[in-house]
C-alpha cells in the first residue's frame, strides 16, 4: 500500500500579496524537494476535490460558510482579518484544501492508500467555527475529522498538531460538547506567542503543552513521550490526523523553536507505531505552517519518507 500525496493547482492561485510569508512558493518547494529526494515516484498523486458547503458546515457555522462563498472577489483582494486575505482564487483554494482531507479519509478508509499527506494551502488550524484567522479560511483538519466521524464507521479520531502556533481554531471546534468523546487533540506550541491561546482552561479532550521560545527537538520529544503518547494510547484512536506545520523548525523565521528534520521523522514514526496498534495504520497529515522554503521542503521530505516507509 502506498502513501497518497494530495494537492491541487488551485492552491497555487491563492496569494495574499508579494510580501506575505504564506505564499504559493511553499507548495512548489515541497514538490521540488520530494522530486529531488526520489520520493515522489513512490507516492500516489491525487487531485484534491472541492469540498462542498455541507462538508464545511459540519464544523463551521452555516452563516460563516455562506459569507465566505459570497465574499470571494472577482478582482483584487478582500481582507478577512489582519493577516488573511482572499483573491479571486482563494475560495477554490480553500475548498480544495478542505476537500483534500475529505478525499484522504475516503482513500485511507477504502484501503486504497495506507496513509496520506495533503500538500495544500491556505492552512487551516486557526480557522474557528465562525471566523477566519491567521492565514486560515476553513479548518481543513477539522473538516476531515468531522467527515470521518459522521460519514464513516469511526467513532474516535485523534488530531496531533505540531505547528509552532497553537491550533486555536481546531480547539474551538472540538471543545464543543458534542465532539468531546470522539476527538482527542494533542499539541505543543510556542508560548507566549501568537495567537496567545491554549493555556486557559482547556477542555478535557485537549492535551495542550506550551513550550518556551528556544526549546529544541529534545523538549518536543519529551512532550510526545510523556504527555501525548500515554493519552493517545488510552484513547485508542481509530484514525490519526496530523496538523503538520513545520514552522517550529530551527530555521523558520516566523517561529522561535528549534526542531530539526529528524525530530519530524521521529514524531511521525512514533505516531505510525501508535496508528498500527489502534488505527490499522491510518494516518492523514495536512500541511499547516512552515515558511522557510528550504526547511519546509526538507522537513516534509523527512515526514513523508517516514510515512511511505
Ligand atoms: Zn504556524
Amino acid at each position: 500500500m502506498t502513501t497518497a500525496f494530495i494537492t491541487h493547482s488551485d492552491c497555487l492561485g491563492h496569494e495574499m500579496g508579494p510580501t506575505h510569508p504564506e505564499r504559493p512558493e511553499r507548495l512548489s518547494a515541497i514538490k521540488r524537494h520530494l522530486r529531488a529526494s526520489g520520493l515522489m515516484e513512490s507516492l500516489r498523486c491525487l487531485d484534491a476535490p472541492l469540498a462542498d458547503a455541507a462538508d464545511l458546515k459540519r464544523i463551521h457555522s452555516a452563516e460563516y460558510v455562506d459569507l465566505i462563498f459570497a465574499h470571494a472577489p472577482t478582482e483584487g483582494y478582500v481582507q478577512l482579518d489582519p493577516d488573511t486575505l482572499m483573491n479571486p482564487y482563494s475560495l477554490a483554494a480553500a475548498r480544495r484544501a478542505a476537500g483534500a482531507g475529505v478525499l484522504a479519509v475516503e482513500k485511507v478508509m477504502a484501503g486504497h492508500a495506507a496513509n496520506a499527506f495533503c500538500s495544500v494551502r491556505p492552512c487551516g488550524h486557526h480557522a474557528m467555527r465562525a471566523r477566519p484567522m491567521g492565514f486560515c479560511i476553513f479548518n481543513n483538519v477539522a473538516v476531515a475529522a468531522a467527515y470521518a466521524l459522521e460519514k464513516t464507521k469511526l467513532t474516535r479520531v485523534a488530531i496531533i498538531d505540531f505547528d509552532v502556533h497553537h491550533g486555536n481554531g481546531t480547539e474551538d471546534v472540538f471543545s464543543q460538547p458534542q465532539w468531546r468523546d470522539r476527538v482527542l487533540m494533542a499539541s505543543f506550541f510556542q508560548h507566549p506567542f501568537y495567537p496567545g491561546s491554549g493555556t486557559q482552561n482547556p477542555a478535557p479532550n485537549m492535551i495542550n503543552v506550551p513550550l518556551a521560545a528556544g526549546s529544541d527537538g529534545a523538549a518536543a520529544r519529551r512532550i510526545a513521550e510523556e504527555q501525548w503518547l500515554p493519552a493517545l494510547e488510552a484513547f485508542s484512536p481509530q484514525l490519526i490526523l496530523i496538523s503538520a506545520g513545520f514552522d517550529a523548525h530551527r530555521d523558520d523565521l516566523l517561529g522561535g523553536l528549534a526542531l530539526l528534520e529528524e525530530d519530524y521523522a521521529w514524531m511521525t514514526a512514533e505516531l505510525m507505531k501508535l496508528a498500527s496498534r489502534h488505527a490499522a495504520g491510518r494516518i492523514i497529515s495536512m500541511l499547516e505552517g512552515g515558511y522557510s522554503l528550504e526547511a519546509l521542503g526538507s522537513s516534509v521530505v523527512a515526514h513523508v519518507r517516514t510515512l511511505a516507509a
